[in-house]
């Protein structure tokens, strides 16, 4: 089958690579009907050392059950199913604590693994990890199917771990996808005021769409005082910090109110967060992390299927298999939002 393996930083390319097949009684086999590239592939796109075999690629997918082995019941072939971007036994005790990035038998997509940018792939723990959808679902809903996946339960996990509520107001810094889809999230969860902090208007129009009240376009200081002066002064009760530098949680603590909380995801790149006795003087709670997908999809899931929710919209181009390596370009060069694969 066809697949794509990273070889270095730039170097993105689709090749032949051996065909999935059931290793482990738990082991399904998927075919793929929609992947995508995702910010987080972008860092190592950016940055990664050369490498002679390549590493594999994509995290985020749904598609078509073909084979199942002997131990997972309830999933056959032909059934649809959403992969969660990290795979789970759903039976150890941080998957029943709902937290199932932690779990003892768990792993990431792609590396020397069958990753989501390909035809198909081989499903490790699929009774933990799949999750079937209703059969029939118009095809039409398949992009917000997929931001199951990753990119929409990560913008959720944001604004559940900041404790949003209609009783809280909301400031979302960052205008990429996750940041649009924690817009929608906190909007979902009846957030009635919120802030997005980003630039580029296509995007912030689309986060007004999805929930956003105000945008802030100024950065830094510039930013901080906006915002500010948008709330009376005080910053907002939660902050969701959807970029992942250090400028970006710099500002998420400029901007929370007192007694508030810094929500971060995404693929965190600083080392160090300002946590200073100011910080304590002010009682902020920073949480987030990575998202246990696994753990809300069943939640978000009727929302998508009855069109509540569409966020899919952050999908502004689809490629095939041999368009991937044009699909990184228009990513990292910030021509596209968020690139769909339709194998
Ligand atoms: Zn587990």
């Amino acid at each position: 089958m066809r697949a794509t393996l990273m070889y270095g930083a730039g170097d993105v390319r689709v090749e032949d690579v051996p065909d999935p097949v059931l290793r482990e009684p738990t082991d399904a086999v998927v075919r793929v009907l929609r992947s995508c590239i995702c910010g987080s592939d972008l860092w190592p796109y950016g940055s990664m050392p050369p490498s002679e075999h390549g590493s594999r690629m994509g995290h985020e997918f749904l598609g078509v059950v073909e084979d199942t082995g002997p131990d997972v019941p309830g999933l056959g072939r032909g059934d649809l199913v959403i992969a969660p971007f990290v795979w789970s036994d759903g039976t150890c005790d941080f998957c029943r604590q709902g937290l199932q990035t932690s779990c003892r038998h768990g792993g990431l997509w792609g590396g020397d693994l069958d990753g989501g940018q390909g035809e198909a792939a081989r499903v490790p723990q699929a009774p933990g990890t799949l999750v079937k959808i209703p059969a029939g679902v118009d095809e039409a809903l398949l992009p917000s199917l997929l931001t199951l996946s990753d990119v929409f339960c990560t913008g959720h996990h944001a604004a559940a771990t900041a404790g949003v509520s209609p009783r809280t107001t909301v400031t979302v810094v960052g205008d990429g996808a996750v940041g649009l889809c924690a817009v929608l999230a906190a909007r979902r969860l009846g957030a009635e005021r919120i802030i997005l902090m980003g630039r580029h208007s296509g995007r912030t129009d689309l986060g007004r769409e999805f929930g956003a009240t105000d945008v802030v376009a100024e950065r830094g200081a510039e930013g901080l005082e906006k915002v500010r002066e948008l709330t009376g002064g005080d910053g907002t009760h939660a902050v969701l910090e959807c970029v992942g530098t250090a400028q970006a949680i710099a500002t998420s603590l400029g901007v929370v109110r007192d007694g508030g909380v810094v929500s971060r995801v995404g693929a965190s790149q600083y080392t160090e967060v300002p946590m200073d006795f100011g910080t304590l003087m002010r009682n902020i709670t920073l949480t987030g992390g990575v998202a246990p997908a696994r753990a809300y999809i069943e939640e978000l899931l009727p929302d998508v299927l009855d069109g509540t929710i569409q966020p899919g919209r952050v999908f502004d181009r689809t490629v095939d298999l041999a368009g991937v390596p044009s699909g990184y370009r228009a990513m990292a060069g910030r021509e596209a939002l968020k690139v769909m694969i339709q194998p």
